[in-house]
């Protein structure tokens, strides 16, 4: 056994630190966003016949276009966009990794605005490209004024806009998006992975006549799909004709692909809970508002709670009695997931014994 100093690797990578979020499979998980409620059994019977149906294939590379995704996905979106503008990877994480190795690279930058998706700094480092981050304003807003000034300032090559923003749950207005589309000559992404449970419309109506601009979503979070690894993008079909020079060929496997298919097609059913998470997350931000701390308004299924002498101690507190949320860098604050009604009561009986241990 060696270490890794010990190892050749890239000199940039030395002391860095890999995405870590724990897991507690036993325990109430309201750490990652993902949706607490499982797969419909209704679902679950579709994704097995759909699976079924590629078994006897298996032996075989998988579409590498998955055309049978791609229009499912535009049955789903709103505009129903063209098959040629619809793309999709293992997760949207992968499907900016890929963007980043087309439009980032050495002597490239992508500017972002923090706090923000812990992953584009990584994924900018992995890809060799400057990370710029600046820093939201009061209440993690952003006015047109704001992007247009700092993107004027840096010219990047590639902007991302997280809308609803993680890990403050803040919305930006259409104007904001852009203002920031005018300001750069770059790529501008606009990260919509909470999307389904924000009532602004998606960007993807803003497309037309804008071929630097992406929008960049996942069937993780409102479709409550984590497991199957299922990110996609929209854009302009010489975007799309950019990713594929960079993805691995036959990355979409045929699993992935008949599961995401039969998923997508029962849309009504597996976002069935999005109206409940969104009640819900009313519910907790009120209650824990109660205890004196400050609840950002969020149009996601999270909450950035804000006002702790010593968040540390409330993480350590919740996680020995089964329940995980999750640390920010934000000083004084922790993200919450909304769960489940159960979780969720489980969260507002917990949280003031969590504050009165500190006393
Ligand atoms: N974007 C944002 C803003 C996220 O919060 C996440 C997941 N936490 C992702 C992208 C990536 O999710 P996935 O790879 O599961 O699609």
């Amino acid at each position: 056994m060696t270490s890794l100093e010990n190892l050749p690797i890239r000199d940039d990578l030395r002391g860095s630190q890999p995405y870590g979020a724990p897991q507690l499979p036993e325990g109430i998980q309201l750490n990652v966003n993902e949706n607490s409620f499982g797969i419909p059994d209704a679902v679950q019977a579709e994704i097995l016949s759909e699976i079924q149906k590629v078994l006897g294939n298996l032996n075989r590379y998988p579409d590498r276009e998955f055309y049978e995704l791609r229009e499912a996905l535009s049955d789903y979106l709103p505009n129903n966009p063209a098959l040629e503008q619809i793309w999709a990877a293992n997760g949207s994480n992968e499907i900016l990794q890929q963007f980043h190795q087309a439009f980032g690279g050495p002597s490239r930058t992508v500017l972002s605005f923090g706090p923000t998706y812990s992953m584009y700094p990584v994924i900018a480092k992995a890809t060799l490209t400057q990370y710029v981050e600046i820093p939201r304003q009061p209440g993690y807003t952003l006015t047109p004024e704001y992007v247009t000034e700092s993107i004027r300032e840096h010219s990047p090559n590639i902007v991302i806009l997280c809308n609803p923003n993680n890990p403050s749950g803040t919305s930006i207005g259409d104007d904001v998006i852009l203002a920031a589309y005018e300001a750069t000559d770059g790529m501008l992404v606009v990260d919509e992975a909470y999307a389904e449970f924000s009532k602004q419309g998606s960007a993807i109506s803003l497309l037309e006549n804008r071929p630097r601009l992406v929008i960049s979503r996942t069937m993780s979070k409102a479709f409550a799909f984590a497991g199957v690894r299922l990110g996609y993008m929209i854009a302009d079909p010489a975007v799309i004709d950019a990713m594929r020079l960079v993805r691995l060929p036959y990355h979409l496997s045929s699993l992935t692909q008949a599961a995401s298919i039969a998923a997508i097609k029962s849309s009504k059913l597996m976002l069935a809970n999005v109206q409940q998470i969104s009640q819900e997350r009313e519910r907790v931000a009120a209650e824990l508002a109660r205890l004196n701390l400050r609840v950002l308004p969020s149009a996601a299924n999270f909450l950035l709670v804000e006002g702790f002498d010593d968040p540390r101690a409330v993480f350590d507190f919740l996680l020995s009695n089964g329940l995980i949320v999750r640390k920010t860098t934000i000083e004084g604050a922790l993200r919450i997931t909304i769960g489940t009604p159960e979780e969720n009561d489980r969260l507002i009986q917990l949280m003031p014994k969590a504050l009165a241990s500190l006393d």
